[in-house]
């Protein structure tokens, strides 16, 4: 029994009095989170604001990205250790964006992986393929890879806390969604592959997303799937309405 988890990624479109704006708008009519978790990840600066007023709702707070050392001179990045003090609950790392546009390496991402967990943060790790290597019929083999990568060196407690989210880089802000099949084959790659590098039981517990234009029209088709526990949800995260209509999917 896996909790399902929605998570919005608002990437960079907000500011701290439109976060203040949304959570006020959403906070008093959230599922509990024992039935739907229900997350915002937003850009750093926003964080206080979406924190603040995020205060004893059932809302999670995610960060987008986090840096994998603590402290030190690294000029502009965000220590996961301050994080977990301001009250973050979750981070995503390895957003097909990071990778493609800040050359974000899989090393990086598993090294990011180990950071949050040392401070007590849980991970949100993305993973996905482009167009070209689904239409060279290798998106199973390409994920797989990505995820063994983020996943070394973890223990198998921390693997079954964590939550993977497959993003297909060409259902990405492109409205063109994966089918609900497509999305279900590569979730299902990704727990087997979980399987096979610890055991079955902690790829049951591991929670898997899928995003890529997820919307409240498409929601509750994909999460009816086997091996879908969730949404990471850009452009329909920025709209309380819709939000609100995503989490409670199930209703
Ligand atoms: P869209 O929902 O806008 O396609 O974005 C998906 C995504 O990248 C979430 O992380």
């Amino acid at each position: 029994v896996r909790t399902p988890i929605i998570a919005g990624n608002w990437k960079m479109n907000m500011n701290p009095s439109e976060t203040a704006e949304f959570v006020k708008a959403v906070k008093d009519n959230l599922p509990s989170a024992d039935s739907v978790e229900s997350v915002i990840a937003a850009p750093a600066v926003d964080l206080p604001a979406l924190l603040e007023n995020a205060k004893g709702s059932e809302l999670k707070v995610a960060a987008e990205n986090c840096y994998f050392e603590d402290k030190g001179a690294f000029t502009g990045e965000t220590s996961p250790k301050v994080l977990k003090d301001m009250g973050v609950d979750y981070v995503i790392i390895g957003h097909s964006e990071r990778r493609d546009y800040f050359h974000e390496t899989d090393e990086d991402i598993n090294k990011k992986a180990h950071a949050i967990f040392q401070n007590g943060l849980l991970p949100i790790i993305c993973c996905g393929e482009s167009l070209e290597t689904r239409e060279a019929g290798e998106a199973e083999e390409w994920v797989s890879r990505q995820v063994k990568a983020a996943l070394k060196g973890l223990s198998a407690n921390q693997v079954g806390q964590l939550v993977i989210a497959y993003e297909p880089i060409w259902a990405i802000g492109t409205g063109k969604t994966a089918s609900a099949d497509q999305a279900e084959e590569i979730c299902a790659v990704i727990r087997k592959t979980v399987a096979s590098l610890y055991d079955q039981t902690v790829a049951d517990k591991v929670r898997i997303q899928y995003g890529g234009s997820v919307k409240p029209a498409n929601v509750k088709e994909l999460m009816a799937k086997e091996d879908i526990d969730g949404g990471l949800v850009g452009g329909a995260s920025l709209v309380p309405e819709s939000f609100l209509q995503l989490v409670h999917f199930k209703d």
